[in-house]
């Protein structure tokens, strides 16, 4: 199989799984006991922290484990928009759905406002200037873009927050954390989520940062654990499977980035020779490309690729009334909007398994083309 949608997930380290395996089956205890062995756990999940913590240059006591990016971004998002105030909110309209529809979920009771998007993806930041005053309560922007890949230059974004407001500052870092290097600190960023599975970690485990200087209001009722944020026995195993694979992953970081960013400009350099073809990525991370194809219906061509064991996600979701945000904040033309696919590299991602994808996709957009075109 050539696997080439890891922005949607990624294969766990060996390494990892074996880690989970152990603190499934034999260091299975609570951490909330009072014996050794607990405590012992415990103190697992703190050394856990301390590693998350390192990557984003931010203290231990101010990481927090979720079963996910989604139920983190709500959670943190709903924390702050509950209280009772009318100040406004800056955010994009390329903002993944966790963030984007808990703030619309608000269009009621708040001023949102979205900052102006250019046509590479990137954020206007003469338009965030002008949104961001000191009535802004919160702004959330994301650190890496997961349809096209932009990353948004979040040290001009925090200085011009910083500058004009008060607002607590969120950044959904899923597609950044460890790929792209972060000081939380330096920035000002108050809030920042990341997803284990994003980064060869189990699913139902992922992380966030709060800044030690806000206290959120507790929205679950139960044990009180992660200091009530995310109350519930903590899933051990998950945490520390996360956590050997942000050390494998951060270790190798510079090399699998080097690596990535070949095969994007192979690629790109490859998938311009397409006729009527649209490169949605040209800049931004290196281990995402989003290209589009005119006459081609995503869906179609993944079906394709998958007759071959390969798969790759669509870029934008296909019903003509739920169009992708993003496809279309960049105003992508509607003859490609709906033949997009995004190609999505990871640690594991090798040269001939892109040869080999570009040899099968140039056939496919061929042999779809001239069943449309007939
Ligand atoms: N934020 C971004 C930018 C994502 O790409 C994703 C997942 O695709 C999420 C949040 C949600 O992560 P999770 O799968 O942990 O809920």
């Amino acid at each position: 199989m050539i696997y080439l949608d890891n922005c949607a997930t990624t294969r766990v380290f060996d390494e990892a799984l074996e880690v989970c395996n152990i603190y499934m089956k034999e260091k299975y205890f609570n951490p909330s006991g009072l014996y050794r062995l607990s405590k012992k756990t415990e103190e697992d999940i703190d050394s856990a922290r301390k590693v998350i913590a390192d990557v984003i240059h931010a203290n231990p006591s101010e990481i927090y484990f979720a079963p996910s990016a989604t139920m983190a971004n709500n959670m943190l998002l709903l924390s702050i928009l509950s209280k009772n105030d009318k100040k406004n909110i800056v955010t994009t309209y390329t903002e993944h759905s966790s963030v984007f529809k808990t703030i619309k979920s608000f269009k009621e009771k708040r001023e949102i406002r979205y900052v102006k998007i250019n046509e590479d993806g990137s954020l206007d930041l003469d338009d965030l200037k002008n949104k961001v005053d000191e009535n802004t309560g919160l702004v959330s922007i994301m650190q890496v873009q997961n349809e096209i890949g932009v990353i948004n230059n979040l040290e001009e974004i925090g200085k011009i927050v910083r500058d004009k407001s008060n607002a607590i500052f969120h950044v959904d870092g899923v597609q950044g954390f460890i790929k792209y290097p972060i000081n939380v600190k330096k920035i000002g960023i108050d809030l920042y989520t990341i997803s284990a599975h994003k980064v060869h970690g189990p699913k139902g485990i992922a992380g966030l940062f709060v800044d030690s200087k806000l206290k959120l209001q507790e929205f679950f009722h139960g044990g009180g654990q992660e200091k009530g944020y995310f109350p519930g026995t903590e899933n051990v195993a998950g945490i520390m499977g996360f956590k050997k694979a942000v050390e494998i992953y951060t270790e190798n970081r510079d090399e699998v980035v080097d690596r990535v960013k070949a095969f994007k400009k192979k690629l790109i350099s490859e998938l311009e020779k397409i006729e009527e073809s649209s490169i949605n990525s040209y800049g931004g991370s290196d281990f995402i490309v989003s290209a589009s194809f005119k006459d081609i219906r995503s869906e179609v061509l993944i079906h394709y690729l998958e007759n071959y064991d390969i798969c790759v996600s669509s870029g934008s979701s296909c019903s003509k009334n739920n169009r992708s945000r993003v496809l279309e904040a960049i105003k992508l033309s509607d003859d490609f909007i709906d033949g997009t696919i995004r190609i999505s590299f990871s640690y594991f991602t090798n040269e001939e398994e892109i040869n080999e994808f570009l040899v099968k996709l140039k056939e496919g957009v061929e042999t779809l083309r001239s069943m449309v075109r007939r």
